[in-house]
């Protein structure tokens, strides 16, 4: 039985924490700041970091690798096409690994970055995807196409309904505010938009999300919906012609809002 715990790293970023009890170890992904990984290996002192995962190459997500694999010897997976610190194993699109005893599969998935990888654990329908999928949002796109994004995008969702969704910043309630202005008459959206009001009003993490609860309310995952090319129709003045242009618009719209 794996466990998953948020550790919270600079204003919003997450570092997931997976603990193997049986065998008092643990990996994480994304340790952009390894003081917070530090702070619970000291809290648990016979407990052993044994694997980094890594998304992409951002510092907030790889500036904790490299004294981590100091301090602790663990191995350091990232994707091959990207410069990642210390990095042990490169992974494409298909790998397998073995972590903790659970098998993780690799998605190339790019559009925040050309390398962005995400990480599938098809048992228990765990995805750590990073800076792509987004609690009712998306990553920027610093270095893909929005067409390369929308790609990943559907990749991921089309993974089953009950996948939970880790992904790596509490970026959740800014995203349900356009969420809103995208949708206005979206009632899973606005019911969405109260609870994670509440929850962060209540300093609690809204995440992990699901895929279903996605489906419903992330206008990323919507450019489909007839809501949504109305609105982006209303907006531009004119009808997209594909669901790809309707993606496009909705990423460049969220990048001023
Ligand atoms: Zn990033
Ligand atoms: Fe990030």
């Amino acid at each position: 039985m794996i466990k998953i715990e948020a550790l919270s790293a600079f204003s919003d970023n997450y570092i997931w924490l997976l603990q193997d009890a049986q065998h008092k170890r643990v990996a994480v992904i994304d340790p952009g700041d390894a003081a917070p990984v530090q702070a619970w290996l000291r809290k648990h002192g016979d407990w052993t970091l044994s694997d980094i995962l890594i998304t992409h190459h951002h510092n907030d997500h790889v500036g904790g690798v490299e004294q981590l694999r100091h301090d602790t010897g663990a191995r350091v997976y990232g994707p091959a096409t990207e410069k990642i610190p210390g990095r042990d194993q490169a992974l494409v699109d298909g790998d397998r690994i073995d972590v903790l005893g659970l098998a993780l599969q690799v998605f190339e998935v790019p559009g925040h970055t050309l390398g962005h990888i995400a990480f599938y654990q098809p048992d228990q329908h765990w995805l750590f995807c990073g800076d792509t999928l987004f609690a009712a949002g998306c990553g920027r796109l610093f270095e893909g196409t929005p067409l390369q994004m929308h790609q990943s995008l559907q990749r991921l969702a089309a993974l089953p309904d009950d996948t939970l969704i880790y992904c790596a910043h509490e970026y959740t309630l800014s995203n349900l505010r356009f969420a809103k202005a995208v949708e206005p008459g979206n009632a899973d959206i606005a019911r969405r938009f109260e609870q994670v009001e509440a929850w962060r009003r209540g300093g609690q993490i809204s995440l992990p999300s699901s895929l279903k609860l996605e489906r419903a309310t992330n206008p990323f995952l919507r450019a489909a919906e007839t809501s949504v090319k109305e609105m982006i129709a209303s907006r531009e003045g004119r009808t997209l012609a594909s669901e790809g242009e309707v993606f496009a618009a909705l990423r460049a719209w969220k990048d001023r809002f």
